[in-house]
C-alpha cells in the first residue's frame, strides 16, 4: 500500500468512526434530551384543533394581533419555533372537499371515512378512536368545544355512528365511554322531550343520568371555576355557544377558560395522565357565514387556549404533547387585489393594507348577529340604520344593498346565508378580505407539534398519519 493509499484508508476510517458516533448520538433513547422524549410515551396529551381553519386565518390572526394589540401568537411564536410543523391532507373517501365528520374521524380513528360518517371507515371497519385506547390506558379523557358537544369533531374521537346527525346515540355513548369531561354547547340532547329546549324523541333525561354516574353538572361560566368532582357534564348553552364577538363574558365560557378548568379537573389526582381534545368550532362557522372579523376573534381565542397547554407544558416539559391543527379550511380565505367597482377590469384596484385590519376591529358583532338585527324583512331604513351603528366608515355599495334587500344569494358558491355573505361581501369590498366560498375547501392543513413525541408529525402527510402516530404514541 502506498503512502498516500494509507492516508487516504485511515481518512476512511476517521470519516466512518465520526459517521458511525453521530449516528449512534442521534439514534440512541439513552443520550440526549430530544431522543429520550421519542422513546416515551406523552402523559399528558392535548388536541386542539380550530375547525376549518386553514394557514390564512392564522395569518389574518397573527397579522391583526400584530398591528391591533401589538401581540403574538402562541402557536407560530411558540409552538412551531420549538417544536415541529407538518402539513395534512384534508380529503374524504368519497369527495375531495371533506366534511368535520370524515376529517375527524381520519385524524382519531386512521382510516378515510365518507361524508358525514362517525368513527366508521370508508370499508365498514370500526377500529377504536385514539380516545378509546387512551381510557383503556387508564388515562382520563375530556372533550372541549363551543359547538354542540355532540358535533362531529368531538363526537368521531369519541364514538361510532354511520350519521353525524344522530346526535342523541352520540351522546348516550359518551356516557357509555364515561368519558371524565365534557364542555360545550348542546343541552337540548341531554333534556328528555317536553322540556323546553329538548330537541330529544325520547324521554330520557341524560343530565340526570351522568349526575347518577357521579359527574358534576354545571351550566354557566362561574359553575365551571367553582366545580369540584372526579367527572365533569358542562353544558353552556341549548345548541351551539356563542361567537367570541357576541359572547356574555359574564355568563358564558370562552374555550380558553374551558381549557383552564380542563386542565385543573383532568390533572387532580391523575396519575395516568389525560387525552384532552379542544375544539373552537368558529373558524369554521363564521368562515360560512364568510365573516373575516368572527374568524379572527375566534382563532385568537383559539390560540389563548392553546397557550394554557404550553404553560402547561413548560411545568411537564418531558411528559406532555401539543398538538394545535384543524380538520380542513373553510371559505378559502384571503387578502387580495379587488376592484373598487364590479365594472370591469379598468375599475380601480385596491390593495389591503394594515390598516383594514383596524377597519376589522372596529365591527362589533359577529355577522350572524348582523342578520338577527335585519330580521327576516329587511328594509332601506334597517339597512341603513345597521351600517350607522355597526359598521363606521364602511361603504355599502348599491349592488350589495339591492342584494340584501332581495335577500339574494350572492353567487354559487356564497350561498350558505344570503344577508351574512352579502355583508361578508360588503366587509371585503371595505377591506379586501375576500372568501372564495362559502364552504369547505379542500386545501392541507397545518399540525403544529410541541414536546413528547412531535417529532411524528412533522412533513407532508396523510390525515390518518395523525392518529396513526397517536395509536403508536401510545402503545409504546
Ligand atoms: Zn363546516
Amino acid at each position: 500500500m502506498s503512502r498516500m493509499t494509507k492516508t487516504r484508508a485511515l481518512m476512511l476510517m476517521l470519516a466512518m468512526i465520526v459517521a458511525l458516533g453521530s449516528y449512534l448520538f442521534v439514534r440512541s433513547p439513552w443520550l440526549g434530551l430530544g431522543d429520550a422524549a421519542q422513546s416515551q410515551t406523552p402523559k399528558y396529551i392535548f388536541i386542539f384543533l380550530a375547525d376549518g381553519a386553514g394557514i390564512t386565518h392564522m395569518e389574518m390572526a397573527r397579522m391583526y394581533s400584530r398591528v391591533v394589540h401589538n401581540e403574538g401568537l402562541n402557536i407560530p411564536d411558540k409552538i412551531m419555533k420549538q417544536g415541529s410543523i407538518g402539513l395534512i391532507t384534508t380529503h374524504a373517501a368519497d369527495s375531495l372537499t371533506t366534511d368535520s365528520a370524515a376529517a375527524a374521524t381520519a385524524m382519531a380513528s386512521g382510516c378515510k371515512a365518507k361524508i358525514g360518517a362517525l368513527g366508521i371507515c370508508d370499508d365498514g371497519t370500526i377500529p377504536k378512536t385514539v380516545m378509546e385506547i387512551a381510557k383503556e390506558k387508564g388515562m382520563r379523557i375530556g372533550l372541549v368545544t363551543n359547538s354542540t358537544i355532540y358535533d362531529a369533531s368531538p363526537a368521531a374521537f369519541a364514538g361510532h355512528v354511520s350519521n353525524r346527525k344522530y346526535y342523541s346515540l352520540i351522546c348516550d355513548g359518551y356516557l357509555r365511554l364515561g368519558v371524565d369531561l365534557l364542555l360545550g354547547g348542546g343541552r337540548n340532547e341531554f333534556l328528555p322531550q317536553g322540556q323546553p329546549g329538548s330537541s330529544r324523541k325520547d324521554d330520557n333525561d341524560l343530565i340526570a343520568a351522568f349526575v347518577r354516574q357521579g359527574y358534576t353538572y354545571i351550566s354557566d361560566k362561574t359553575e365551571l371555576f367553582k366545580a369540584k368532582g372526579s367527572k365533569l357534564l358542562g353544558l353552556f348553552s341549548v345548541q351551539e355557544m356563542s361567537f367570541e364577538l357576541d359572547r356574555d363574558k359574564d355568563k358564558e365560557p370562552s374555550v380558553a377558560d374551558m381549557t383552564q378548568a380542563a386542565i385543573r379537573f383532568l390533572e387532580e389526582g391523575n396519575r395516568r395522565g389525560f387525552m384532552v381534545f379542544i375544539e373552537n368550532e368558529n373558524p369554521d362557522s363564521a368562515g360560512h357565514l364568510t365573516d373575516v372579523a368572527s374568524v379572527i376573534h375566534a382563532y385568537r381565542e383559539f390560540d389563548r387556549a392553546v397557550g394554557l397547554a404550553y404553560e402547561f407544558y413548560r411545568r411537564h416539559p418531558r411528559e406532555t404533547l401539543i398538538l394545535a391543527t384543524s380538520d380542513h379550511e373553510t371559505g378559502g380565505l384571503g387578502f387580495t387585489l379587488a376592484l373598487e367597482e364590479p365594472s370591469g377590469r379598468d375599475a380601480k384596484r385596491l390593495a389591503a393594507t394594515e390598516r383594514d385590519f383596524k377597519k376589522i376591529a372596529s365591527i362589533p358583532i359577529s355577522l350572524k348577529k348582523a342578520g338577527e338585527i335585519l330580521g327576516s324583512n329587511p328594509t332601506s331604513d334597517s339597512v341603513d340604520r345597521l351600517m350607522r351603528d355597526y359598521f363606521k366608515g364602511f361603504i355599502l355599495a348599491p349592488d350589495l344593498k339591492e342584494m340584501l334587500l332581495s335577500k339574494r344569494t350572492p353567487a354559487r358558491n356564497l350561498y350558505t346565508d344570503p344577508i351574512a355573505n352579502t355583508l361578508g361581501l360588503m366587509v371585503a369590498n371595505n377591506t379586501q378580505a375576500y372568501w372564495g366560498t362559502a364552504g369547505h375547501t379542500s386545501q392541507p392543513v397545518f399540525v403544529a407539534a410541541l414536546g413528547v413525541g412531535s417529532e411524528k408529525f412533522r412533513g407532508y402527510q396523510d390525515n390518518t398519519d395523525f392518529a396513526k402516530h397517536l395509536f403508536s404514541l401510545l402503545r409504546q
